[in-house]
């Protein structure tokens, strides 16, 4: 007996898989069909956005359902739910892709007809800034999502389809991809609402106005931060799961850590031109080894209690989300110019030379921020931290502005994004 708010498509869905306890304690899945006596919905919400879906309680009372129902195995049905979950949170990522897509599309068109100052709003340097913007964010999420679903079926392709247990290890790669759909998640939802939200700003009063598709878009990408697990929760999982598998002895967390402490002794490669897109293969890796050491800086200080520390685990979850993006972006470039060569790649290029450049200057200060955060006013101890990140990280500033205003204008001659 109980109700479950807020389930989609509840108030018409002939199947309903519903998740309980037998006996109080043995969690299990249950498909439970439309009509069956003490299960019903409640009244339909009144929604911010995504009016086109069914959003209703599901009320159960007394509901019988027979045990031919239950779904998979009694007890096991954390296992169906959190690899729903997985891919789940992997499918909305890629869902936000499409809707960026969009937007860019309307957004573009917009600027290019809508005259101020007697030019269209497409010749300013501001508009083309923003349109730049929303195509790289564009770009590196859609490059995240490649990434996943390539790496998930590569995985999945390894198994034997005639193995008994085929079923069984699909959902164990699945769940060993648990981190990457989190960071899928999170990061595809956050991208959608920027690139909304630019797609508001650019079209000014109009994009405020309902007959303007943009407006739609703002409302209806506002849901995505909250379901499949909101964004704090998924951002939990992120360090939680790595550390987890660290403490199992599953991933060599301890091991890297003192590496990168025995490097820093030593000193670590750093190019000198940091414009070339090779040249950002060791910005990203140095990156990756500040993730580390930053990490490190807080699990050796909260040691088990570093799980309570939120603001700690959250920080992480950004640095490794931040990682995954710029590791993406910068894998996909460098496979499309050895694919189709530099000039057909140079709008991803650019697209990943600005990212990179950018977010690592980010790191840099978010490190910082991060162990004086641990530090608490010890001067020394900070200081210590201080000079090992910036001998991790080493950031020469390029010129990122400029190297905008090519993917700009390669959205305004396409309608839209077209890398
Ligand atoms: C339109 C819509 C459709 C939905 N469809 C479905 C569906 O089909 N099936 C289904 O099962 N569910 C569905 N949901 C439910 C949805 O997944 C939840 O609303 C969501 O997971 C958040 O849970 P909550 O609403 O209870 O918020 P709460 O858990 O109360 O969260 C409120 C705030 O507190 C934060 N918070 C919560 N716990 C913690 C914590 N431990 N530490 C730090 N911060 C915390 C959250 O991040 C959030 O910011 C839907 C919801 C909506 C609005």
């Amino acid at each position: 007996n109980g109700e479950k708010m807020f389930i989609t498509n509840g108030a018409w869905a002939d199947v309903i898989t519903i998740f309980a306890k037998i006996d109080g304690e043995q969690f299990t899945g249950f498909i439970v069909e439309k009509g069956t006596p003490g299960m019903s919905a409640g009244k339909e919400e009144k929604k911010m956005g995504i009016h086109g879906s069914s959003t209703v309680p599901i009320i159960l009372q007394d509901a019988k359902v027979p045990v031919e129902n239950v779904l998979g195995e009694i007890g096991k049905g954390h296992k169906i739910a959190f690899n729903v979950l997985n891919v789940g949170r992997w499918k909305l990522g890629a869902a936000c892709v499409g809707g960026c897509k969009q937007v860019l599309g309307h957004t573009v068109r917009y600027v290019k007809e809508r005259k101020q100052f007697g030019q269209p709003l497409a010749d300013f340097e501001i508009i083309q800034q923003k349109i730049a913007d929303c195509v790289i964010r564009t770009y590196v999420t859609e490059s995240m999502m490649y990434r996943y679903a390539g790496a998930l079926d590569d995985a999945i392709a390894t198994l034997e389809k005639s193995d008994a247990d085929y079923d069984k290890k699909v959902l164990q790669m699945i769940e060993e991809y648990a981190i990457e759909a989190s960071i899928c998640k999170v990061y595809g939802s956050e991208a959608m609402d920027f690139v909304a939200d630019e797609g508001v700003q650019m079209h000014g009063g109009y994009g405020y106005i309902e007959e303007y598709p943009v407006e739609a878009f703002y409302r209806n990408s506002r849901i995505n931060r909250i379901f499949e697990g909101t964004n704090e929760i998924n951002r939990m999982i992120i360090p939680g799961t790595l550390l987890k598998r660290a403490m199992k002895g599953e991933i060599d967390l301890m091991g890297e850590i003192q590496r990168i402490l025995a490097q820093l002794k030593e000193g670590f490669p750093q190019e000198s031109d940091q414009r070339t897109l090779v040249n950002r293969i060791n910005l990203v890796n140095q990156a990756k080894k500040l993730a580390v050491y930053v990490s490190g800086v807080a699990v050796q200080k909260y040691m088990a209690d570093i799980k309570d520390r939120q603001s700690f685990m959250v920080a992480m979850a950004d640095f490794i989300i931040e990682v995954y993006a710029m590791e993406s972006a910068l894998l996909r470039a460098l496979q499309l110019m050895k694919q189709q060569g530099e000039e057909k790649s140079r709008i991803a290029i650019a697209a990943t030379k600005v990212y990179v450049t950018e977010k690592c200057a980010e790191l840099l200060t978010m490190a910082k921020q991060f162990c004086a955060n641990v530090a608490k006013g010890d001067n020394e101890a900070y200081a210590k931290y201080e000079k090992a990140i910036d001998r991790i990280l080493e950031v020469k500033p390029i010129d990122t502005l400029d190297l905008r205003m090519p993917i700009a204008q390669h959205a305004l001659e396409h309608d839209g994004y077209a890398v």
